[in-house]
C-alpha cells in the first residue's frame, strides 16, 4: 500500500507494509483425492471464505520409481490423474469469480529412475502449476513417521540428507517442474544432519535458479517437530540472494488450515530480505500479483 498526502503536505510518500495483505495466494494443498481430510468443493470453498485471493489443490501424484515402493495410499491412484485434474477445473469454474480465482496443481514427487515417464503424463494434463517434491531418499519414507528415524545411526542419517539434497537438485535440473515442494523437508522430525551440506545446498539453489523455478514458504513446518517453516531462515535468505521468487503456501490437509500462518510467514520473508511483491501462476508462467 502506497500513500500519498494531500498537495500541500510535502512530497512523503510511505510504503507499509499491512499485516495481513489480502493479496496472498496459497497453491499447495490437499483435498482427499489424496492425503487430505477434506472434499476439493471444501477446500476451495474454504480458502474463499478465508479471503486467499487465489487456491490451488496439489494432491500427491507419487509415481514409485523404485521396485521395492509400492503405490502410496497417501497418494491419488496413478492410473485416476486426469479424474483429479477434471473434477478440480470443473469445480474451478463454478466458483470463480472477480476476488477469487481458484487455481489447480498437483504435487509429483520426483524419482530419478522414471521422471521422463511422469514428465510425459504431466504434458497431457492442464495444470496452473507443478510442485516438484522428494518424499523419498533411496527408499527411506521421510516424512511419515519420526518412528522411521529413531532407529537410524547418525551416519544412515547423514546419507539421507545428501541423497535428499542431490535428488532436489537433479529435480529442478529435469526442468520439469515449476516450483519447488518443502526445500528442506527432512529436517521435519528434528533429526539432524551432522554434516556440512552447504555446498549441495548451494548447487541445487543455483539449479532453481537455473530452471526459473520458485520455491515455497511453507508454513505446515511451524506445526511440526521441527517447529519452523519449509525452508529455514539461512536457506531463504540465500534463495534471496539468488533472487529466487517465494510462494507462500499452507500444505493444508484440511479446511481450517487453508491460511495458517500466514502472517508469520509474511514476517518471515521480510526478516529474509524479501519485499512486498507475491506471485501467482497461471498455465505454468509465473506473473506478479498486483495489489
Ligand atoms: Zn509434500
Ligand atoms: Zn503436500
Amino acid at each position: 500500500m502506497v500513500l500519498t498526502f494531500p498537495a500541500g503536505t510535502g512530497s512523503l510518500h510511505l510504503n507499509l507494509v499491512e499485516p495481513n495483505l489480502p493479496m496472498d495466494v496459497s497453491y499447495h494443498n490437499h483435498s482427499n483425492w489424496s492425503d487430505g481430510l477434506d472434499s476439493v468443493k471444501a477446500m476451495y470453498d474454504a480458502a474463499k471464505a478465508a479471503g486467499l485471493r487465489e487456491f490451488g489443490l496439489s494432491d500427491h501424484y507419487v509415481v514409485p520409481g523404485l521396485p521395492n515402493l509400492n503405490d502410496k495410499e497417501w497418494s491419488m491412484p496413478i492410473q485416476k490423474v486426469h479424474q483429479y485434474v477434471d473434477e478440480v477445473i470443473s469445480y474451478c469454474k463454478s466458483i470463480s469469480c472477480d476476488d477469487f480465482t481458484p487455481r489447480v496443481g498437483l504435487e509429483v514427487d520426483y524419482f530419478r529412475e522414471n521422471w521422463k515417464d511422469v514428465a510425459a503424463i504431466l504434458d497431457t494434463l492442464p495444470l496452473d502449476y507443478r510442485i516438484g517434491s522428494c518424499h523419498y531418499a533411496f527408499d527411506f519414507s521421510i516424512d511419515h513417521m519420526a518412528e522411521d528415524w529413531e532407529p537410524l545411526t547418525q551416519e544412515q542419517i547423514n546419507a539421507i540428507y545428501v541423497e535428499y539434497w542431490r535428488k532436489m537438485m537433479e529435480m529442478a535440473q529435469t526442468g520439469v517442474f515449476d516450483i519447488v515442494g518443502h526445500l528442506d523437508l527432512p529436517k521435519k522430525f528434528a533429526f539432524p544432519c551432522s554434516c556440512d551440506l552447504y555446498d549441495i545446498q548451494e548447487a541445487t539453489l543455483q539449479a532453481i535458479k537455473a530452471a526459473d523455478m520458485a520455491i515455497e514458504l511453507n508454513t505446515a513446518g511451524w506445526f511440526k517437530p521441527c517447529n519452523e517453516p519449509y525452508p529455514s531462515l539461512d536457506l531463504l535468505k540465500r534463495a534471496r540472494q539468488l533472487d529466487i521468487p517465494v510462494i507462500i503456501s499452507a500444505d493444508a490437509h484440511e479446511t481450517a488450515n487453508v491460511n495458517r500462518a500466514f502472517d508469520r510467514a509474511q514476517a518471515f520473508l521480510a526478516q529474509a530480505g524479501y519485499g512486498t511483491q507475491r506471485w501467482r501462476y497461471e498455465g505454468r508462467k509465473r506473473l506478479p500479483l498486483n495489489n
